[in-house]
């Protein structure tokens, strides 16, 4: 199997086969994000990833479903994605869904009839980091999107039958901004109406540009306490009907999952009850800038 660098995957992908189809990412530009920073972007040889699947199968024969990674495997041209999934199944009769990350402007770049077929080829719940429901924060993780484009990207992702899942940045508009950017997030995610919908807070990574704005005080970083009550908020606000909610993250201070809306109001007492148990110190901490580094983890 060929993986370029570190291969990163969502969590809740844990059981999937991870194919490489890209080294790093086509925008490998986000200003918090430094995850392939150390890879130059490069798409695989369609013989490198065919030979893959021919190897993997000979490993995990019943694998059910596929990640193709990396940064936004979902930049591949159609022939490409088309090719893949038809040696996929091939490889792998019990073969229900292929996913990897996905950008919107990679989305944007498919025709509908593109989607539609990818659709039923099995392409479906990518990863997509929405971030924020803010067009100012958008601009300031420089995403590469508005609020206005990705909703209607979304509305074509639905119109091809193909369900999607969505990353929210919790407290990436600041501590002055938590409820304005809670109920941001909530809109457009109820919006989109995603399968899934994995929260995580803001974790700038060393030497992006954010951390470096972090370190000369331009940004100012929630504390422990305020990224809870965004992730509150946030989890009040959404009004979903058959959404996983995935607060599970390593970075998640209290870990909280189930679906909406049958779980929501436990979810929101466990937040709240793991808030209490938490001491006031630690609350009113910056989580990222203390000493020992993340105190979460
Ligand atoms: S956050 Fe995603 S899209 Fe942005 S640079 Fe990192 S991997 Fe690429």
């Amino acid at each position: 199997m060929h993986y370029t660098g570190t291969t990163f995957r969502p969590p809740y992908e844990a059981q999937s086969l991870l194919v490489q189809v890209t080294t790093g990412c086509s925008h490998n530009a986000c200003t918090f994000c430094s995850m392939y920073r150390d890879v130059d972007f490069a798409v695989s040889p369609i013989e490198e990833v065919e030979a893959d699947l021919i190897e993997a199968a000979q490993r995990v024969p019943y694998t059910q479903r596929i990640f193709l990674v990396n940064g936004d495997a979902f930049c591949l041209p159609f022939d490409q994605l088309e090719r893949i999934a038809k040696k996929a199944h091939r490889c792998f009769p019990n073969l229900n869904s292929i996913g990897g990350y996905a950008r919107i402007g990679n989305v944007a770049s498919k025709t509908d009839e593109e989607l539609s077929r990818l659709a039923k080829l099995g392409y479906k719940d990518f990863n997509i980091g929405l971030e924020s429901g803010l067009d100012d924060v958008l601009s300031h993780m420089n995403k590469g999107y508005t609020t206005a484009e990705a909703k209607a990207q979304f509305d074509r992702l639905h119109e091809a039958g193909m369900p999607f899942n969505l990353n929210i940045i919790n407290a990436a508009a600041g501590p002055e901004r938590i409820e304005e950017h809670a109920a941001a997030n909530a809109a457009i995610v109820n919006e989109a109406r995603p399968t899934l919908v994995f929260v995580s807070p803001l974790h700038a990574d060393p030497g992006t540009p954010w951390t470096q704005e972090v370190e000369a005080g331009v940004f100012e970083e929630s504390t422990l306490r305020q990224y809870i009550e965004e992730e509150m908020a946030f989890l009040e606000g959404l009004e979903l009907d058959g959404c996983t909610f995935y607060g599970l993250h390593v970075s998640n201070p209290i870990p909280v999952f189930g679906q909406l809306p049958a779980d929501k109001d436990d979810m929101l007492a466990e937040l709240r009850e793991g808030m209490a148990e938490i001491p006031d110190a630690i609350l009113d901490s910056h989580p990222n800038k203390g000493p020992e580094g993340r105190i979460w983890v």
